[in-house]
């Protein structure tokens, strides 16, 4: 899935650029190369859903991470005291959830078709990188 002379540096700040409105830059990507393809179809249904609703400029990404082996992307109201519209909160729900369960399915290393492997530790891994680990 991912070419082999993937970048992670160049995608990434591409990926900052592109969506500056709404990363953080201290917000950090903490999961492996794999998912990364998923992140930023992720960030381009978010910001699209922040933009329709008027939403752009009054929430962020608050985190990037990996959690029982799934992605979770979290976009929350930039201020703690407000919340989103019922609508777009659903919305917003709606691509984590695809994002989560694409992870789910996709080695976190490479991209690659994965499933759930736990030796040891819970981590999505196509075959090649679950013989790696164990
Ligand atoms: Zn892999």
């Amino acid at each position: 899935m991912l070419p082999d002379n993937f970048d992670r540096d160049l995608f990434t700040s591409e990926l900052r650029a592109k969506h500056s409105r709404i990363l953080p830059p201290e917000v950090e990507f903490s999961v492996g190369d794999g998912w990364l393809p998923i992140i930023a179809d992720s960030l381009s249904e978010a910001e699209a859903a922040l933009e329709k609703s008027g939403w752009i400029s009054k929430a962020e990404v608050r985190q990037i991470k990996e959690k029982f082996a799934g992605l979770r992307l979290y976009v929350r109201p930039k201020r703690t005291s407000s919340h989103f519209p019922m609508a777009l909160a659903a919305e917003l729900l709606a691509i984590r959830d695809r994002a989560e369960s694409l992870s789910m399915r996709a080695c976190e290393l490479c991209g690659e078709p994965g499933e759930l492997r736990s030796s040891g530790y819970h981590q999505t891994l196509c075959d090649k990188h679950a013989g790696d680990r164990a």
